[in-house]
């Protein structure tokens, strides 16, 4: 095979490489904005059912503190009837300390309660605000995820069609070239490059004369000594309607 055609093949495979790569970074993207709403979706998940557990609790608490008030408003006033019936001053300091100090434990639980309904109406305006939330987030993920798996499955498909060409592309290369291509490729997203004035087209910088005038015949590969890359002398393309450009190494 001669080397022109050699370079057709090379031209291509890395054209295919090319289109590979893009659509693995658009696989990845659409991949991972899918993903990233689902993990979030399941972590207000996560903290909504905290959340109501808390509350609950909370609500739990308050109805054994309200039964607690009744049963103390029922021993105050039992309290009250015993001072009532109080025959001495001894008897009636003894229930009026009672009193007091079940008027004290009343209070006490009074606080508590209000205490316990603020933290509660606190708690359920979070819920109510991460609920809202979740079904945005939800219906977001509804929303988009037919469209994304639809263009997952396109892209996928895509993807494969690229990979059969390439594979029809690499059982025409010689295997050594091929070897040194995937060598280079590892290291840098693309392996090849043009020449047309002695300048490598992928890191323009400037062959040594003498390998320009040899690759000129188009008769090998050369390795570009700055960055590495399969170097070919590939002549310009004349520009649409213009006269082809002057051979530079003939300026
Ligand atoms: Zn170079």
């Amino acid at each position: 095979m001669s080397i022109r055609e050699q370079i057709a093949f090379l031209e291509e495979l890395s054209a295919i490489d090319s289109d590979i790569r893009r659509i693995d970074e658009q696989l990845d993207k659409q991949r991972g904005s899918l993903e990233g709403m689902r993990s979030e979706l399941k972590r207000l998940e996560e903290r909504l059912k905290g959340d109501r557990e808390t509350l609950a609790t909370m609500e739990k608490t308050r109805s054994e503190l309200v039964i607690e008030f009744r049963q103390m408003a029922n021993q105050i006033e039992r309290s009250r009837e015993k001072l009532q019936r109080s025959r001495n001053e001894r008897e009636s300091n003894a229930a009026q300390r009672e009193i007091e100090e079940l008027r004290k434990l009343h209070r006490d639980r009074e606080e508590e309660i209000e205490r316990l309904n603020s933290a509660a109406e606190g708690a359920r305006a979070a819920i109510d605000q991460a609920e809202a939330k979740r079904v945005e987030l939800a219906g977001a993920i509804d929303g988009s995820a037919p469209g994304t798996q639809a263009s997952l499955a396109a892209l996928e498909a895509e993807r494969a069609q690229r990979a059969e060409a390439r594979q029809q592309v690499v059982s025409q290369l010689p295997v050594v070239l091929y070897r040194r291509y995937e060598s280079i490729r590892t290291r840098r997203p693309v392996a090849i490059a043009r020449t047309y004035d002695g300048t490598c087209l992928g890191c323009h910088l400037s062959v040594p004369p003498m390998m320009f005038q040899k690759m000129r015949r188009q008769e090998e590969f050369e390795r570009c000594p700055n960055c590495n890359r399969i170097l070919y002398y590939m002549p310009p393309e004349p520009a649409p309607g213009s006269a082809p450009p002057a051979d530079p190494s003939r300026a």
